[in-house]
């Protein structure tokens, strides 16, 4: 008993030594600098020499806690391409303290909001990041307007921000240079060793709406944008090292339907009907997988993004007994296919 009496003496004197120091300014000025330090200085999060997708945006347009919308980085050998930039994407890539002088461009599968939402918000930081000129957009038809809407919302916060902070934000670096394409496949960027390929899919009535096959060397993947079923996913895809595909749980869209309407949410209930019609579903997407013979699926752009045990295994339902080799994946997830081998590794940035 005299023991347990000591012990919270002790700790008791400890905490209020503790809450003491905490408050001297030297102390306080210390850890600041281990946080800050922490803040500013960047990570390499992407292996040399290989093929990488990090998952900036796993979810659609329905909100799920700390998921941003649609967002894939990717890195081939030395270059940087952002696909799709969702709602808070530019969050992640910013905490991920992602280092822009190797991005070569902003690409865009379609102009649905879930997928380029934050472009102002990449182009700003990789103009704050040293970018000496405007930034590079490649996506289809449609997106020249779409970025010179951007442009010129945030026009007078440009000018503001140059004038304030001179030559580290020059206002000629400030906006966009469009590149879009259109056709059934177009080959949209390639170096000596990277090549990129968009192909035209469906997602009616969003017209365009692209996919994209991206080859490193010997490694290759496709990013499926959003689309329903297809053929041509599955001939694009085959034999890939890694298919990434939006995928629509109907196990999980079906019950909430049926929920909104009993609760009497008309509009909500009519969404989740309407987006049933042009999103491959989980099953579908499986069987993609497994026709291509791709070594991995990834699920991204998930809809509804699982928040729980019970609604992952309603996600699932039924994918195992088509193919197993999946993950479903989250704002974090990372997937590295070093050049010169077979190996897939998964990783989740912090
Ligand atoms: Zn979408
Ligand atoms: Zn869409």
């Amino acid at each position: 008993m005299k023991l347990f009496k000591y012990i919270l003496i002790f700790l008791v004197i400890a905490l209020v030594s503790v809450y003491f120091l905490l408050q001297n300014h030297s102390i306080q000025n210390r850890l600041f600098e281990n946080t800050v330090r922490g803040l500013f200085q960047a990570d390499e999060i992407f292996m040399s020499d290989a093929l990488s997708v990090a998952v900036c945006g796993s979810r659609a347009p329905l909100p799920s806690p700390n998921r941003a919308e649609t967002c894939l980085l990717v890195q081939a050998g030395t270059s940087k391409f952002i696909i799709d930039t969702g709602r808070g994407s530019a969050d992640n890539l910013q905490r991920w303290r992602v280092d822009y002088s190797d991005l070569e461009a902003v690409i865009l599968s379609h102009l649905h909001s879930d997928h380029i939402s934050d472009l102002h918000e990449v182009q700003f930081q990789s103009w704050l990041g040293g970018r000496k000129t405007p930034l590079s957009v490649i996506g289809p038809v449609g997106t020249a307007s779409t970025a010179q809407g951007f442009e010129q919302a945030f026009e007078l916060d440009s000018i503001y921000r140059s004038e304030h902070h001179g030559a580290i934000l020059p206002i000629e670096a400030y906006g966009y240079d469009v590149v879009e394409f259109d056709g059934d496949s177009a080959l949209i960027f390639q170096n000596e060793d990277t090549s990129i390929t968009a192909f035209k899919v469906d997602h009616f009535p969003v017209d365009p709406s692209y996919a994209f096959k991206i080859e490193y060397k010997d490694r290759s993947i496709v990013l499926s944008g959003d689309t329903i079923s297809l053929e041509v996913m599955t001939e694009y895809s085959k034999g890939v090292d890694v298919l990434f595909h939006d995928a629509l749980a109907l196990p999980l869209i079906q019950e909430m339907e049926r929920i909104s309407k009993e609760l009497g949410n008309d509009i909500v209930s009519k969404v989740l009907f309407d987006i049933q019609d042009y999103h491959a579903n989980t099953i579908e997407v499986a069987d993609i997988a497994k026709k291509a013979e791709v070594d991995l699926l990834v699920f991204y752009h998930l809809i509804p993004a699982p928040v729980n045990y019970i609604s992952e295994q309603m996600f699932l339902r039924g994918v195992d007994e088509i193919f197993s080799n999946y993950h479903v994946s989250e704002d974090g997830t990372l997937v590295s296919l070093p050049a010169g081998s077979d190996e897939i590794f998964i990783d989740l940035i912090d």
